[in-house]
């Protein structure tokens, strides 16, 4: 069997074409340009036979898509959607974010509806913030859950500050996903995984500090830094274990038609604490902050996907131990 994995090049990507290669699977790899293929390849050196690539120059027209669903050896029966702006500061929401987003998430549907008869499942990369409401702000005592929705409308999203619109992107990227299966009901069900931050290592080191994707900027930008930062996102999931669950939510028939939040608490503070005793050469570079002060936030309900998908979530203590040794070890400087 192949699975057709878009934004190949992509952190997240990276760790579940890992997962599905191991399995045995074969990756049909999509990049917007072939310029992006020799990275995603040196990454999986010895799987040289089960990895193809398609070029899809712009995700947001189906007909792109057809090279890509073509050619390959064994057929295409699965579709895992990762390609999707993140950027939490955009010049023009509405070009770089929203329409991007929406138009990617339905014409990935559209193509796999024309040109991918054996597909039976197509899993979408969505979001923590296709579930959250931002404009609650931490709102402690509250727990999300795959039943909560971004409230944010694509007007209201245009017009707001950077993290909004990602948020956003999100959230209407998704909901146009459930529209358009609702009304087209196509052969293949959708399975979203909804991860708040995706934390960890990246698969084959980092090649440079100065480029890394939000995520990982978000923890990298913690050292040096004079205060811990205060709570964006009180959620993360380890990348290896998102990867797992999108693998999982391919192979696992029943659970077609359902969301899952993959993650758990996150808070700055702790990511320091954690750093500070489990890589001491780190200790005098981080902000120090009320060590053993965990801020008061909502909390996150990610039990569903464990005992659905099978998931086992990794600690934020060891997440983080392994995102900043990469660290350590990508900048000399450190
Ligand atoms: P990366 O920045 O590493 O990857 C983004 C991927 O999407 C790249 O392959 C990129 O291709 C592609 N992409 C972005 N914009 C476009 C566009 N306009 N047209 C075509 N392709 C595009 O980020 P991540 O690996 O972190 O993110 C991957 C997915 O995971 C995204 O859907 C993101 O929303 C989701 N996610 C990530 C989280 C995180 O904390 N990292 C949390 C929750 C969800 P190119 O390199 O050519 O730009």
């Amino acid at each position: 069997q192949t699975l057709l994995i878009t934004g190949a090049n992509s952190y997240v990507a990276a760790h579940i074409i890992n997962v599905a290669l191991k399995k045995g699977y074969h990756v049909r790899g999509t990049v917007r340009s072939e310029s992006s293929t020799a990275g995603v390849r040196s990454k999986f050196p010895t799987y040289a036979d089960q990895l193809s690539f398609g070029i899809v120059p712009d995700i947001t027209k189906p007909e792109l898509f057809e090279a890509a669903f073509s050619g390959t050896t064994k057929p295409i029966t699965g579709v895992i959607n990762v390609a999707s702006p993140f950027v939490l500061k955009a010049d023009d929401n509405r070009r770089d974010l929203l329409e991007p987003a929406v138009g990617g998430a339905v014409a990935i549907l559209e193509a796999t509806k024309r040109y991918g008869p054996n597909v039976r499942r197509v899993v979408n990369t969505s979001s923590f913030a296709a579930i959250l409401d931002l404009g609650k702000g931490a709102r402690p005592g509250y727990t999300y859950s795959e039943a909560d929705w971004n409230p944010m409308t694509y007007d209201e999203a245009a017009v707001a500050d950077g993290t909004t619109a990602y948020c956003a992107s999100k959230g209407l990227a998704e909901k146009a996903m459930w529209e358009w299966l609702a009304e087209k009901k196509p052969n293949f069900s959708l399975v979203t995984i909804n991860p708040p931050w995706v934390f960890g290592p990246h698969l084959g080191g980092i090649r440079d500090v100065k480029h890394l994707n939000e995520s990982s900027h978000a923890l990298f930008s913690i050292i040096g830094a004079k205060y811990v930062p205060p709570v964006d996102f009180a959620g993360f999931a380890d990348v290896r274990v998102v990867a797992e669950a999108h693998v999982a939510a391919f192979e696992k028939e029943e659970v077609a038609g359902q969301r899952f939040l993959v993650g758990s608490h996150f808070d700055y503070q702790t990511v320091v604490d954690e750093v500070r005793k489990g890589i001491p050469e780190l200790a005098d570079k981080l902000p120090e902050g009320t060590p053993g002060k965990v801020p008061e936030t909502y909390g996150l309900d990610g039990s569903k996907a464990e005992k659905a998908l099978g998931v086992k979530y990794i600690s934020l203590g060891q997440s983080m131990v392994d995102s900043y040794r990469q660290f350590l070890e990508a900048d000399r400087s450190l």
